[in-house]
């Protein structure tokens, strides 16, 4: 039983000695408890904030504590009614490979719907969160444009092309030229722009000739620079998450106060900026389940996974996640 533990507290971006990997005995599973084998982990960006006690939406791991994470898992051995050994489960048993549950909070999954590691990428958090944020929030309307960063990858994909299904005009921000050619020939975005090219925001503007109605915000940074100029009148903004700043812990870098001159412009050009954690937003979750597997089933609704293998491997992955080195769902494939 392998299982990877906080070692320390970053100090800017995660290293390899931030995470300890340690062999325990599997654990036995008292009365109604039973005993899960994680079969694929979740990398997510936000499990950098759980290793950092600035202030946030939810608690820290502790140091020595297992890593957090969404997890599917194959039931073992169950002494609790509901489970038989067999059953594959969506679980939050984190960064190892056996794990005990009460049965609290476990959705059984059906192999033959979909392929099961689907329930941590399109059909699970990352995919709820775009479909969630992006119709509440973001309302995109036929001929508006979306623009999402980080589009290559878990949410950003799918914001993309529930845009398209509604019909807008999806502009997509990422990393390099494969990840661009992989939206546009792909995921069927109409523009996708590189980040990293030196020209960057001036391609963007070209990109939007008639601004900016619903921006989705994943990023931050450079690229939220580059798109706020370009927002028009009552353009929404759901705020997703702001990936280029998580190793900052939650300290503002040294600078100008430029708050007076963005609030200026939210107020002149009437912006809607909202902040949501999905879960927020739980009560539409079986809509998101049905229309999503339809989307899937009649070609609309296109993914990609980076699968790692082995559990070993995890902290590397999780590293690269931060760095843009994943193309897709980054998931591991712990057996
Ligand atoms: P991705 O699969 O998109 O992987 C992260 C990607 O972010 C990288 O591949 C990279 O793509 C991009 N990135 C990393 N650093 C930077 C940087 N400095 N500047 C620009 N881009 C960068 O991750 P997810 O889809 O899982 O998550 C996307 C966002 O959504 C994150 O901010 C996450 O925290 C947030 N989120 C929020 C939720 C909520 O409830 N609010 C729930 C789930 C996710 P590229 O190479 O293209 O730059």
């Amino acid at each position: 039983n392998t299982r990877i533990t906080l070692a320390r507290r970053p100090q800017g971006a995660p290293v390899a000695e931030d995470f300890h990997i340690e062999q325990v005995s599997v654990p036995q599973p008292s009365q109604g408890e039973i005993l899960l084998k994680v079969l694929y982990l979740s990398l997510d960006p936000y499990m950098r904030g759980r290793m950092s006690t600035a202030k946030s939406y939810a608690k820290p791991v502790e140091i020595g504590g297992v890593m957090e994470g969404g997890t599917v898992a194959e039931v073992v051995a169950s002494n609790h009614a509901d489970f038989k050994p067999g059953d594959i489960v969506l679980s939050h048993s984190g960064w190892q490979s056996y794990a005990l549950s009460d049965g609290k909070g476990l959705r059984k999954l059906d192999p033959d719907a979909a392929p099961i590691s689907t329930a941590l990428g399109v059909l699970g958090m990352p995919g709820f969160t775009a479909y969630a944020g992006l119709l509440t929030i973001g309302q995109p309307k036929p001929g508006e444009t979306v623009v999402v960063a980080a589009a290559s990858g878990a949410v950003g994909s799918v914001v993309g092309q529930i845009a398209r299904i509604k019909g807008a005009r999806a502009v997509g921000i990422a990393g390099g030229p494969d990840k661009c050619a992989f939206l546009r020939d792909e995921l069927g975005f109409d523009v996708a722009v590189d980040h990293r090219a030196p020209d960057f925001a001036e391609q963007l503007k070209a990109s939007c000739p008639d601004g900016i109605d619903v921006y989705f915000e994943n990023v931050g940074g450079h690229v939220f620079e580059a798109v706020f100029p370009l927002l028009n009148t009552y353009a929404r903004v759901p705020v997703c998450g702001l990936i280029a700043h998580y190793n900052q812990d939650g300290q503002a870098p040294a600078g100008p106060d430029r708050l007076p001159g963005f609030m200026r412009q939210v107020l002149s050009r009437s912006l809607q900026i909202r902040g949501f954690i999905q879960t927020e937003f739980s009560d539409q979750r079986d809509s998101f389940l049905k229309e999503a597997a339809g989307w899937i089933a009649d070609g609309r609704l296109r993914y990609r996974e980076d699968v790692v293998e082995g559990l070993e491997n995890a902290p590397q992955a999780f590293i690269g996640l931060l760095e843009g080195r994943n193309f897709g769902k980054l998931v591991v494939n712990v057996v």
